[in-house]
C-alpha cells in the first residue's frame, strides 16, 4: 500500500481523448518519461517528431512554433525567452571568431549593445551600415561578413529601407540576412516572400513580446526560418545554451495570437490618424511615420506594405528646435493617458524621448534635425481622448 502523499503524485491521470476545445491543452514539463529504455535512445530532440525534455520542446510549445511559422511564413520557429535573445541567438548560431556582422545604424539599439559588448569578446566584429544607402550596405561586405541584419521601420526614427534591394545585395554576395520583424509582426509584409516574388529574407527574429503578446505583461521572442538546414542550425544553438520558455507564458500568447490581426489594424488605424494631426501643429517640425508621404523611406513602405496597407502603431516626432529639452520632458510628463514606458504592442498608450545624437553613428548617415525626438506607441485607447491628451500636454510646452 502506497502513502496518500505518494498517490497524490502518482494520480492516474491520462489526458483527455475527443476533447476538442478553443484553446489548445497545456503541457508543463521538464522531465518527460519514455516508455522503456529502447524508447529513451530511440528518440532525437533535434526533430519533432517526439518528445525528451522540457527545454526541447512540448505539445504547447510546439503548437505556438507552428501558428507563429504560419503568420509569418516559415517552416520552422523556436521560441526563446525575450526578443533581444531572438537576436543573440542568431548571432551567437551562425557567427564564428573572424567573422563580421553588419547591422544597420537604425537598428534595435541592444543589437548593436551585443556586437560591441558580447560578440567582440569572441573575437566577432561588426560595422554599421547605412540602411537608406544599398550602396553603402554593398561597399561594407567583405570576404569576413557572414551575417547581414535589415530592420523596417529603422528603430525610433522610422525610416523604411529598400528592403526587397538590400536582401538582393546580400544574396549576389551569399551573406545571410536576418530581419528583425518586431515591426511588421508577419502582418505588414511578407517576410520570406516579398510581394509574392519568391524572394525573401533568410532568417525573421520576433519580439512576441510586442504584438503576439498584446499586453504589456509577457517577454517572449522567436526565430522562424523556411530553410531546415537553418533551422536546425539554430536549433543546435537554443539546446546548447539552454533558451528555453515558461510554459504559462506560452498559454498567454497562444490566447491573445488569434486576435493580432484586429489588435495590429487598430493600433495602425489610430496611429496614423494622431501621427497626421501632429503633422497640422506648428510645434513641430517632422513626424517619422513610414505611411506619411514625408517620412523618409515612405515609397519603399508603399512598395513593401501597399497590398496590407498596414504600419504598426508606432510614430516618432521631432519638436522644432525653438523648444529646450526640459520643455519636451515637460511635454511628456503632463500627458495623463501616454504613460512613460519601454517596450509597445499592448492597450496602453506609451511615450518615451529619445536624444538621437546620441543614438547615431554620425559618420554612418547624418541626422538632420536639432530639435528633441519622442516616439509614441499608439494603444488601444479612443483616438478623440489620446488626441485631447496630446493638445493638453503641448499647451504646456
Ligand atoms: C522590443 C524589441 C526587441 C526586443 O524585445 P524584448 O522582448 O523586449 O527583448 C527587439 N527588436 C525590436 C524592434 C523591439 O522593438
Amino acid at each position: 500500500m502506497t502513502k496518500p502523499s505518494t498517490d497524490l503524485i502518482h494520480h492516474p491521470y491520462t489526458p483527455p481523448a475527443n476533447f476538442a476545445a478553443p484553446q489548445p491543452g497545456i503541457y508543463k514539463a521538464s522531465t518527460v518519461f519514455f516508455a522503456d529504455v529502447a524508447a529513451m535512445r530511440a528518440r532525437d530532440w533535434k526533430t519533432k517528431a517526439g518528445y525528451t525534455y522540457g527545454l526541447h520542446g512540448t505539445p504547447t510549445t510546439f503548437t505556438l512554433e507552428e501558428r507563429l511559422a504560419t503568420l509569418e511564413g516559415g517552416s520552422a520557429a523556436l521560441l526563446v525567452p525575450s526578443g533581444l535573445a531572438a537576436i543573440s541567438l542568431v548571432s551567437f548560431a551562425f557567427l564564428k571568431a573572424g567573422d563580421e556582422v553588419l547591422i544597420p545604424d537604425n537598428a534595435y539599439g541592444p543589437n548593436k549593445a551585443l556586437a560591441t559588448g558580447e560578440l567582440a569578446n569572441f573575437g566577432i566584429t561588426h560595422r554599421l551600415y547605412d540602411a537608406m544607402n544599398p550602396a553603402d550596405l554593398a561597399a561594407k561586405i567583405s570576404d569576413r561578413t557572414r551575417l547581414v541584419w535589415v530592420e523596417a521601420a529603422g528603430s525610433v526614427t522610422m525610416e523604411f529601407p529598400d528592403l526587397p534591394e538590400l536582401v538582393a545585395v546580400c544574396r549576389a554576395r551569399n551573406v545571410l540576412t536576418a530581419l528583425d520583424n518586431t515591426w511588421g509582426a508577419g502582418l505588414a509584409f511578407a517576410p520570406f516572400d516579398f510581394n509574392g516574388t519568391g524572394q525573401g529574407v533568410d532568417i525573421s527574429a520576433h519580439a512576441l513580446t510586442k504584438y503576439p503578446s498584446g499586453g504589456g505583461d509577457v517577454l517572449m521572442g522567436s526565430v522562424i526560418t523556411r530553410d531546415a538546414r537553418l533551422h536546425h542550425a539554430l536549433k543546435l544553438t537554443h539546446m546548447r545554451m539552454g533558451w528555453g520558455v515558461g510554459v504559462g507564458d506560452v498559454e498567454t500568447l497562444l490566447r491573445s495570437l488569434p486576435s493580432i490581426g484586429l489588435r495590429y489594424a487598430a493600433h495602425d488605424r489610430a496611429a496614423r490618424e494622431l501621427a497626421r494631426w501632429f503633422e497640422s501643429r506648428d510645434e513641430i517640425a517632422q513626424v517619422l511615420h513610414p505611411a506619411l508621404e514625408s517620412s523618409p523611406g515612405h515609397e519603399h513602405w508603399r512598395a513593401l506594405c501597399g497590398a496590407s496597407d498596414l504600419a504598426a502603431g508606432l510614430f516618432s516626432v521631432v519638436f522644432d528646435d525653438r523648444y529646450s529639452t526640459e520643455q519636451v520632458d515637460r511635454f511628456c510628463d503632463s500627458l495623463q493617458l501616454f504613460r512613460l514606458g519601454y517596450s509597445w504592442g499592448g492597450p496602453i498608450s506609451l511615450v518615451v524621448p529619445y536624444d538621437i545624437g546620441l543614438m547615431r553613428d554620425q559618420s554612418v548617415a547624418r541626422w538632420p534635425h536639432k530639435g528633441t525626438l519622442v516616439r509614441f506607441s499608439v494603444g488601444l485607447e479612443d483616438v478623440a481622448d489620446l488626441q485631447a491628451d496630446l493638445a493638453r500636454a503641448l499647451g504646456r510646452l
